[in-house]
């Protein structure tokens, strides 16, 4: 596998057109796709490649699509050809939709790896990687505008300084440079909570992902809970099993962790998914949802992945969005550099949050409509006994979360899907 390379910055102030703050997959993508444009831009990442992740490890035929999008290779990465659904008691087996714009196929790739190949493709299409360098602050000019990064490099927190006519914020869920310009998170959007980990199985080497609404049995408020647990085989004796909330205010007030553990308690023993066979610690962390950090441009600074909250309030995947966002951000500010600096350049800059919102936002208003759904009970219990007996309702559903869709050009449900999203005003 193809690993990360590192520069180190040398010198206390540094230049590119453009800085990247992050080298997940929003800001490798931005890097990767302004490096293509011919434009000399810097990704900085606090960590060394590889490193680890907290995540499903799952890639979507949406992330799948982003992937290819870059031109990165994937061939022998394990594959896998649909859901398996397990809910109200009963199991289905759906198979990802055969669509003319998405792949029909998902893929597991450990984020030590993904995330690793990813920053190593930015810096073969000549993106300067440096790591080990932790951003601090935004550099402001006089106009309070950001004119590059403050960082600290190295095992002894050299102060550096990075001077960008644009910067990238890609630097996921914390966002410390958007906070700092005061792009504070939206309460009127969800934020998710996952928890994961690896376990040593015989279920390793499955066709389907396993994800199962049948989490609970306890208490009046478990069944209505908007989140499922997954098992992820990861075809090297392993699988990444994991639990996520998809709305923490709309949640029974039970850890996360706790959840996960129970869950895991009412599997079949012959599935081995026991504490004893756990290989790494259950670690977590948060979902950002539905573009939660707004406006995702101000002032120089573009939001992209995690850092914009761009994380599907249906689903909870981020990865493929993430990539999308990157190569989006990355594409706004290649074209506003090509225009002469002022007013013309800020125009097409303050035309990024748009984007973002007529690509996803009609989406988003149903996700949270429909979390908001979620909160009753019954229609969750309703949902769950008698959806689950009809395939095709269920693969339907699975299409309408995972935002797969040939939209207008597609076939019966997709434009059903079509319809209702476009019915459904952006948020
Ligand atoms: C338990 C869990 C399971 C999940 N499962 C899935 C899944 O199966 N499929 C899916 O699609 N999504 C999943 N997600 C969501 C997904 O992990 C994120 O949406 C995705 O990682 C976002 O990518 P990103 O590039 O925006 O941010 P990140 O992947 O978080 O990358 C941010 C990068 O910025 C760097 N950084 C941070 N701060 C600084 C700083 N100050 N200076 C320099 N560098 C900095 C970090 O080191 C990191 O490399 C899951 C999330 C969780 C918590």
């Amino acid at each position: 596998m193809s690993r990360a390379t590192t520069e180190q910055p040398s010198g206390d102030t540094l230049e590119a057109d453009v800085v990247v703050v992050g080298a997940g997959p929003a800001g490798s993508s931005a890097a990767w796709t302004l490096a293509r444009s011919g434009i000399d831009v810097a990704v900085l990442d606090k960590a060394e490649f590889p490193r680890e992740k907290v995540c499903g490890d799952g890639l979507t035929p949406r992330g799948v699509k982003a992937l290819g999008d870059l031109g990165v290779d994937t061939s022998g990465w394990v594959r896998h050809r649909g859901l398996r659904v397990h809910g109200g008691g009963q199991v289905v087996e759906v198979d990802w939709p055969r669509l003319s714009h998405w792949p029909a196929y998902s893929l597991v790739r450990r984020r030590s790896d993904l995330d690793a190949t990813l920053a190593a493709h930015a810096a073969a299409a000549g993106a300067r990687l440096h790591t080990g360098v932790t951003v601090t602050d935004p550099l402001l000019d006089d106009a309070g505008r950001v004119s590059g990064v403050r960082a600290v490099a190295g095992p002894d927190s050299r102060p550096v300084t990075w001077r960008a006519r644009l910067v990238v914020s890609a630097e996921g869920l914390s966002g410390r440079l958007a906070k700092s310009l005061g792009l504070v998170r939206r309460e009127d959007r969800p934020l998710g909570v996952a928890v994961r980990r690896y376990v040593r199985t015989p279920r390793t080497a499955d066709d389907y992902l396993d994800i199962s609404f049948d989490l609970s049995t306890e208490g009046p408020t478990a069944a209505s809970m908007p989140g499922y647990g997954w098992i992820f085989g990861m075809g090297d004796g392993t699988a990444n099993v994991g639990f996520g909330l998809l709305d923490t205010r709309r949640s029974s007030g039970e850890d996360p962790r706790g959840t996960l553990r129970r869950w895991l308690t009412t599997l079949p023993a012959d599935w081995q998914l026991t504490e004893e066979n756990a290989v790494t610690p259950l670690r977590g962390a948060g979902l950002p949802m539905a573009l939660h950090r707004q406006p995702a441009y101000s002032r120089g600074l573009l939001l992209a992945g995690d850092a914009a909250g761009a994380v599907n309030p249906l689903n909870g995947e981020g990865i493929s969005y993430a990539m999308e966002t990157g190569r989006m951000a990355a594409e706004t500010a290649a074209d506003a550099l090509d225009r002469r600096e002022g007013l013309a350049r800020e125009a097409v800059l303050r035309r990024y949050p748009a984007r973002l919102r007529t690509e996803y936002g009609h989406h988003h208003r149903l996700g949270i409509g429909l979390l908001a759904l979620l909160r009753n009970p019954a229609i969750v219990r309703f949902a769950t006994a008698h959806g689950l007996q009809r395939p095709a309702l269920v693969s339907a559903a699975l299409r309408l979360m995972g935002n797969l869709t040939d939209g207008r050009d597609g076939d019966a449900v997709d434009r059903a899907m079509s319809v209702l999203t476009r019915l459904i005003p952006a948020v």
